[in-house]
């Protein structure tokens, strides 16, 4: 929006050309106006850069989510393999350490039924010791609390 301020300057050197000043009443107002343009112009702009700032939030949080989501979803029968992804700032906080003694294969998934639509899905069990979790259901996209989804395996059920 440069030119907003590019076009106030060209009308106040107009104004000056054609000697208007604030000794008369239209010259007064005349500058006055001006100045006023001028603040929209400034403000305009600067709405502009933090708009712009707020674009370029949005897109990133956009492809953490999407990767976030193909994570959670993503076909059970891919291995995820989390060390090979390039580390980004993504704060799962995977204790490694106490897993890994276990089994090397930690991410177990567990057979859920979404309350919403009853259909079944795979999460983590990890995501599960979290009761305040929520997810999206990709059936029916309903934000799921962890605590009101109904486990499938019998597995586990104490
Ligand atoms: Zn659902």
């Amino acid at each position: 929006m440069e030119y907003l301020n590019e076009r106030v300057s060209y009308l106040r050197g107009l104004a000056d050309g054609l000697g208007i000043d604030d000794s008369t009443k239209e010259g007064k107002l005349i500058l006055a106006i001006l100045d006023a343009l001028e603040d929209f112009a400034d403000a305009i702009e600067e709405l502009e850069a933090s708009q712009s700032e707020l674009n370029d939030y949005v897109g990133e949080l956009d492809e953490d989510l999407s990767e976030i989501e193909d994570r959670l979803y993503g076909d059970e029968d891919e291995d995820y393999d989390y060390e090979d992804e390039e580390d980004e700032d993504y704060e799962y906080d995977y204790d490694e350490d106490e897993e890994e003694d276990e089994d090397e294969d930690y991410e177990e998934y567990v057979e859920v039924e979404c309350p919403n639509c009853h259909m079944l899905m795979s999460v983590e069990e990890e995501l599960l010791e979290d009761e305040d979790a929520e997810l999206v259901c990709p059936h029916c996209n309903a934000t799921i609390k962890v605590k009101d989804l109904k486990i499938v395996d019998d597995d586990d059920e104490d």
